[in-house]
C-alpha cells in the first residue's frame, strides 16, 4: 500500500486544516464549555418539552452529538428524578456503559457509583443514591426478572438502538409493552443513524426528534489492490500519516484484542527504530477487556506537538467518541458471532463490515475539522462486496439465553412476541429444542424447576447447566472456577513476542492431561494459592488483570450458587466428576476423532480441529468436548477437554442414543498419525 503519493499531491490546503485543529486544541475547553459546544445543547429545552409531551420519543443524532452523556443530565436537571425514581440508559457494550458513566460523573462532579453509576454483567457500580444509571442492554433485560414493570425508573433510554444487538431488540418488545400499563414511564429510543423511521413505526408512530449533525467533509482513500495482511497495512499507513500529514489524531479499527496488541507491538518497535526523527506518537489500545484506567487514557488530550493513535475495536464506531480524530484507518473487518441454525453451531469469525459501518467509521474523522479516511480495500470491493447494512444479531445468533429469560418472564408464546424484526423460525425452534435437551423446558415448552434455576445465571444456558450439574457431581468449587475463567473470554496466558519460548514453557506447566478446562482450573487454583499475587502472574506469564476479573466473576457466581441453594464443595481429587459436570452442560459441543487427523462433530458431522494452543493439540483423544468454535483458517475448537462417550448417555440420555456413540473405546490414536495430520 502506498497512500503517500496521493497525500503529497494535496499540498498546501492541508495547512489550513492544521491551523483549525491547533486552534481547536488551544482552546482546551472547560467541562462547562464542552457541554455547551455539543450539538444537542441548543435543543435542550425543546427536547425536554417533547419528552414531557410524548410518552415515547425517538431521538436521532450523529455520533458525538451528546445524546448519551447529556440527555440523562438534562432530564435529571428538569426534575425527572425528583420523585426518587431513576433515569436508566442502556448501552450495547460494557466498555461504553462504564466509560460514559465515568464521564457523566465527572461532568456532574460526583463520585462514580453515587448519583451516577453503571451496572454490567458481574459488576454493579450503583448505590441507593444513584439517579442516573448506565447499564448494558443485557443487564436491563435481566432486571425485568426482578422488576417486571421497571417501577424504579421514571425514564428509560434505549441508546445506540441502531446497533441492533439481540438484547436491544428484545428490549424493544418488552419496554413497548410496559409503556401501555405505566403511562408515567417515559421512553426514549436513541439512535445514530437512519433507522429512526423504522423505530417510529414500531413504537406506534412515536415522534422523531432530530438533532442536526455537525460534520466536516471526510476525504476517502481506497487501496488500488486488496491487502493481503491488513495488520501490516495498518502499521504502514499509520507511519505514513505520521510522517507526511499535519497533526491530528488517528483512529484504527481492528477486530479484537489480539490484533490490537500485535499492532501496538509492531508500532512500538518501528517507531523505536525510527527514533527521534519524527514527532512523538502516542499509541493507545481500546477494547472490552482493557482495564478502566487504561481506557480513560484515550480521552486525555494529546500533548502539544504529539500525535495520538488509538487502536480500537468496533467500540469506537459509534459507542465511544474520541475527540480530535482527523484520520481514520479502516481495514473493513469486524468480529461477529454467527450461528448456523441448520447445524446448531455457533462460531466467532472475522467478517467484512457493511457499507453502513464503513460510513460510520469514516464519519469519525470529521468531527472537529475536515478529515481523511483510509480504507484498506478497493473502491470496487466497497461498492460490490459490502452489504448495505449489518444483519441484526437476532437474525444470526443463538437465542438460547434470550429465550430462557423470556420464558422466565412468563412470556410463553415466543412466535407471537412483538419483534422489530423476527428471528428466523428455525433458530427459535432450535433454541427451544436446546433448552428442552438441557432440561430447562418440559415438552409443553414450559419452564421447569431446573430452568428457573438456570435463568438465575446471566450466562449462556449451557454454562448455567454446567453450574447446576456441579451439585450432583459434588464439584461446585471447581466448576465455579472453570466457569469464571471461561467468562473472562480472553486468553489468560501472556505471550510477549520477545519471550515466546519462556511463555510457552510456562503455559505448558499448567497443562492438564485431560485438557483445557482443567488447565485453566489449575491456573486459577495455583494463583489462589499464591494469595492472588501479581508477582506470581508475572513469573508464570499469566495476565494479572484477566485473573483479577475472573476472581470478581467467581465471587458473583458463588453468590448466585447460594441463591439457587447449591453448596460449595470440592472434588479436586476426582477430575472425572468435574468433566462429567462440564459434559452435562456442553453435551452439544462434542466431537469425535476421525480419520485424517481431524475431528467431526457428533450430531452434524462437521469437520473441526483442536486449536493449536490447546493442551490436547498433540494428544488427540477420541472424544472431546469443546467450549467454543473459532473460525480462522479452519474451524477450530477452543477450550477442549477429553471425555468418555458413555458419560453422554448418563448426562443427556434424551439427546444421545447409544448407537450414535458406538465404537466408544477411549483408546488414543497413535501419536504419529496425529502429528502428521496436524501439519497444516
Ligand atoms: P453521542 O451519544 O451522541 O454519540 P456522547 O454523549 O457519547 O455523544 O459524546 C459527547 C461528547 O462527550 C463527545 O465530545 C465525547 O468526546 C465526550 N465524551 C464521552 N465520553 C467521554 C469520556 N469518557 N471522557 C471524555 N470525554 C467523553
Ligand atoms: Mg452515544
Amino acid at each position: 500500500i502506498d497512500f503517500i503519493q496521493a497525500l503529497q499531491l494535496e499540498g498546501n490546503q492541508e495547512k489550513k486544516d492544521e491551523e483549525k485543529i491547533s486552534e481547536y486544541k488551544k482552546a482546551r475547553l472547560t467541562i462547562e464549555e464542552t457541554k455547551k459546544s455539543l450539538p444537542v445543547f441548543p435543543f435542550r429545552d425543546s427536547l425536554i418539552e417533547a419528552i414531557k409531551n410524548y410518552q415515547i420519543l425517538i431521538v436521532e443524532g450523529e455520533t458525538g452529538s451528546g445524546k448519551t452523556t447529556q440527555i440523562p443530565q438534562y432530564l435529571h436537571e428538569a426534575g425527572f428524578t425528583d420523585d426518587g425514581k431513576k433515569i436508566g440508559c442502556t448501552q450495547p457494550r460494557r466498555v461504553a456503559a462504564m466509560s460514559v458513566a465515568a464521564r457523566v460523573a465527572q461532568e456532574m462532579n460526583v463520585k462514580l457509583g453515587n448519583e451516577v453509576g453503571y451496572s454490567i454483567r458481574f459488576e454493579d457500580c450503583t448505590s441507593d443514591r444513584t439517579v442516573i444509571k448506565y447499564m448494558t442492554d443485557g443487564t436491563l433485560h435481566r432486571e425485568f426478572l426482578s422488576e417486571p414493570d421497571l417501577a424504579s425508573y421514571s425514564v428509560m433510554i434505549i441508546d445506540e438502538a441502531h446497533e441492533r444487538t439481540l438484547h436491544t431488540d428484545i428490549l424493544f418488545g418488552l419496554v413497548k409493552d410496559i409503556t401501555r400499563f405505566r403511562p408515567d414511564l417515559k421512553l426514549l429510543i436513541s439512535s445514530a443513524t437512519l433507522d429512526a423511521e423504522k423505530f417510529s413505526t414500531f413504537f406506534d408512530d412515536a415522534p422523531i426528534f432530530r438533532i442536526p449533525g455537525r460534520r466536516f467533509p471526510v476525504h476517502i482513500y481506497y487501496t488500488k489492490a486488496p491487502e493481503a495482511d491488513y495488520i501490516d497495512a495498518c502499521v504502514v499507513t499509520v507511519l505514513q500519516i505520521h510522517a507526511t500529514q499535519p497533526l491530528g489524531d488517528i483512529l484504527v479499527f481492528l477486530t479484537g484484542q489480539e490484533e490490537i496488541e500485535t499492532c501496538v507491538e509492531m508500532l512500538q518497535e518501528r517507531t523505536k527504530k525510527i527514533g527521534k526523527k519524527l514527532k512523538e506518537l502516542i499509541i493507545l489500545p481500546v477494547y472490552a477487556n482493557l482495564p478502566t484506567d487504561m481506557q480513560a487514557k484515550i480521552f486525555e488530550p494529546t500533548p502539544e506537538g504529539a500525535r495520538k493513535v488509538v487502536l480500537a475495536t468496533n467500540i469506537a464506531e459509534t459507542s465511544l467518541t474520541i475527540d480530535n480524530i482527523i484520520y481514520v484507518i479502516d481495514p473493513g473487518f469486524a468480529k461477529q458471532n454467527n450461528f448456523n441454525s441448520k447445524t446448531g453451531m455457533e462460531s466467532l469469525m472475522v467478517v467484512p463490515i457493511s457499507k453502513a459501518s464503513a460510513n460510520q467509521r469514516a464519519g469519525r474523522a470529521g468531527r472537529v475539522a475536515a478529515g481523511k479516511c483510509f480504507r484498506l480495500y478497493t473502491a470496487w470491493a466497497y461498492k460490490h462486496e459490502l452489504e448495505d447494512n449489518t444483519v441484526p444479531e437476532i437474525q444470526r445468533i443463538n437465542l438460547g439465553n434470550a429465550v430462557l429469560t423470556l420464558k422466565a418472564l412468563g412470556i410463553n408464546d415466543l412466535i407471537h412476541f412483538d419483534f422489530l424484526d423476527p428471528p428466523p423460525h428455525e433458530t427459535l425452534v432450535l433454541a427451544l429444542e436446546q433448552l428442552y435437551a438441557l432440561g430447562a423446558l418440559n415438552h409443553h415448552g414450559e419452564l421447569t424447576k431446573a430452568g428457573r434455576r438456570m435463568a438465575e445465571f446471566p450466562t449462556d444456558p449451557m454454562l448455567a447447566k454446567m453450574l447446576l450439574a456441579s451439585e450432583k457431581y459434588k464439584c461446585s468449587e471447581e466448576i465455579v472456577s472453570i466457569a469464571a475463567m471461561l467468562s473472562v473470554n480472553s486468553s489468560v496466558f501472556y505471550r510477549p513476542k520477545d519471550k515466546i519460548i519462556h511463555a510457552d514453557t510456562a503455559r505448558k506447566n499448567f497443562f492438564h492431561r485431560h485438557g483445557d478446562h482443567l488447565t485453566i482450573m489449575n491456573v486459577y487454583n495455583q494463583w489462589a494459592d499464591s494469595d492472588y499475587s501479581v508477582q506470581w502472574c508475572y513469573e508464570n506469564f499469566i495476565q494479572y488483570r484477566s485473573m483479577k476479573r475472573a476472581r470478581d466473576v467467581r465471587e458473583q457466581l458463588v453468590g448466585l450458587m447460594e441463591r439457587v441453594e447449591i453448596d460449595m464443595v470440592s472434588s479436586i481429587s476426582d477430575d472425572t466428576n468435574i468433566r462429567k459436570a462440564i459434559t452435562a452442560g456442553y453435551f452439544y459441543h462434542i466431537a469425535k476423532f476421525s480419520k485424517g487427523g481431524h475431528y467431526k462433530t457428533v450430531k452434524h458431522n462437521q469437520t473441526v480441529m483442536i486449536h493449536p494452543n490447546s493442551a490436547l493439540f498433540e494428544e488427540l483423544p477420541r472424544w472431546v468436548i469443546y467450549h467454543e468454535l473459532v473460525f480462522t483458517s479452519k474451524e477450530f475448537m477452543r477450550q477442549v477437554t477429553e471425555i468418555e462417550s458413555k458419560w453422554l448417555l448418563e448426562v443427556a440420555p434424551h439427546y444421545y442414543k447409544s448407537k450414535e456413540l458406538e465404537d466408544s473405546t477411549n483408546k488414543k490414536m497413535p501419536k504419529t498419525i496425529g502429528k502428521s495430520a496436524n501439519n497444516f
